[in-house]
């Protein structure tokens, strides 16, 4: 069997190791006689693979003790509402940052629960393609909240920095970007991620919330969103994802043998370099994001002329090189190198690249 390379957004690539071991220990998790998905979630077995994870993921982002680590489901959309349920009591207002199309849906979803003011708005002519400075931007002192979104996988904007926003908590959702470079978690209040970018396959969603926050949430708040309840029930108010989170928590572990987020970060790195100055030194590339905030993870671009984009795909996929198309409202390509992209995918990539540009130069 022969693996290609896969670059979509989402469910993305998962590594190959990882697969392998999920696939040696399919039907019979260590010496239990069972497949991890046919196990009781309250279990021995899967208990200990879930507090496996949890440790894991907690050693790799450097989680300190005064947040929960919940592992849910429902996707960064259900998210969307969570939040505000769960963290607007306090003034019901919050400020939004729009920078993409992932933040303009979390704002929608917020303003059926409270009065949202979107302070930061990048919208130009249509399209995102920047962030604000550091400097340049308020937050309204009785936010309960401040929400953005450190990458915005579909326009591949990434914020180089951490919003300073001072005592209100700040609530990121890092679907696209979580796991791929150290962060400094005490800079938040929460960190929600759906899993099927950097973390394991669809069906798991992460949350990290600061203790403190929780408790308070709007009327009418349903228990399974209830970030309290679900804490005090281990994120096991009902049948959680198993399986997802069984192999999330193989991911962990792949991701400190390679040598956690540091080692990660490095390889991340390099990969959008080479990719961005592939695109740069051409003319028949162009990528549209501004220089400073240009993703690790999604790199979109456009070829000079819009009518090869066919023939672009379809030779790239017979090089192995898929899931490729851009975003429908994006128009163009996309590569999306998650962790789980080898530098192997990103070189073949560019070389492929550069050979289709040469043949009609
Ligand atoms: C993929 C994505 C989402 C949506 O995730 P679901 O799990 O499908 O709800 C939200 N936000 C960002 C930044 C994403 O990349």
């Amino acid at each position: 069997m022969s693996r290609i390379y896969n670059f979509s957004a989402g469910p993305a690539a998962l590594p190959e190791e990882v697969l392998q071991q999920a696939q040696a220990e399919l039907t019979d998790w260590q010496g239990s006689g069972m497949s991890v998905m046919e196990m009781s979630h309250r279990g021995k077995e899967f208990l200990s693979i879930a507090e496996a994870a949890e440790a894991d993921v907690r050693e790799l982002m450097g989680v300190p003790n005064d947040y929960k680590v919940l592992f849910l489901q429902g996707g960064a959309s259900s998210q969307f509402a969570a939040v505000p349920m769960n963290l607007l009591s306090r003034s019901g207002k919050a400020d939004y940052f729009r920078t993409g199309s992932w933040s303009k849906k979390a704002i929608a979803e917020a303003k059926r629960y409270g009065d949202i003011s979107v302070t930061v708005d990048r919208e130009v002519e249509g399209r995102f393609c920047s962030v604000p400075g550091p400097n340049d931007f308020d937050v309204s002192t009785d936010a309960a909240y401040v929400h953005y979104t450190p990458n915005e996988t579909i326009e591949g904007v990434e914020f180089p920095y951490v919003p300073a926003i001072g005592a209100v908590p700040l609530v990121a959702d890092m679907s696209s970007t979580i796991l791929s470079r150290p962060i400094d978690v005490t800079r938040f209040g929460l960190i929600y991620a759906g899993a099927q970018k950097n973390i394991g396959p669809a069906g798991l969603t992460l949350v990290i919330v600061r203790a403190d926050l929780m408790g308070n949430p709007l009327d009418g708040t349903p228990t399974m969103f209830d970030y309290a309840a679900q804490a005090a029930a281990g994120s096991m108010y009902n049948t959680p994802p198993t399986y997802a989170w069984y192999l999330a928590g193989l991911v962990f572990q792949w991701l400190r043998r390679k040598g956690g987020l540091e080692g990660m970060a490095e390889i991340n790195r390099r990969k959008a370099e080479a990719l961005y100055a592939a695109i740069d030194d051409s003319s028949f590339y162009a990528n549209p994001v501004d220089i400073d905030c240009r993703s690790w993870m999604n790199v979109p671009f456009t070829l000079a002329d819009s009518a090869l984009d066919g023939e672009f795909l379809k030779q790239a996929g017979d090089a192995g090189l898929k899931t490729l198309k851009g975003h429908r409202s994006v128009g163009g390509m996309r590569a999306s190198i998650y962790n789980a992209m080898p530098e192997e995918g990103v070189t073949t990539l560019i070389d492929f690249m550069r050979e289709f540009e040469r043949a009609r130069a």
